[in-house]
């Protein structure tokens, strides 16, 4: 598999398992939770403190994702956001990571 859509299906992946985070801290009335840091490196463990409003803002475009500060891989993408300590928000830039992660947007499915 070409490495750079191996990359996005990875971020794509772990932007699943924050739905679910999402979706759990919604039901227990959090305002505020433990993501998980959607990076490409599918050994990362880090975990991202955020509120469900911040982690909205995040997934309110499919080629944005939360990552922890410094994790980004610039030839796919770029910080668009590095206003917080907690994590940094980014855009896939890269034509064939842009078209991935989007078609796997939970979303729009
Ligand atoms: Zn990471």
């Amino acid at each position: 598999m070409d490495d750079k859509v191996k990359r996005a299906r990875t971020e794509a992946l772990f932007r699943d398992v924050n739905e679910r985070i999402a979706e759990s801290a919604q039901r227990f009335d959090a305002s505020s939770t433990q993501f998980v840091c959607e990076c490409a490196d599918p050994h990362c463990t880090h975990r991202l403190e955020a509120t469900l409003v911040e982690y909205e803002e995040v997934r309110a475009d499919g080629a944005t994702f939360m990552l922890a500060p410094g994790h980004e891989h610039t030839d796919i993408e770029r910080v668009i956001d590095d206003s917080r300590k907690r994590f940094h928000i980014v855009e896939k830039m890269q034509a064939t990571v842009r078209e991935t992660v989007r078609r796997l947007n939970p979303r729009t499915a």
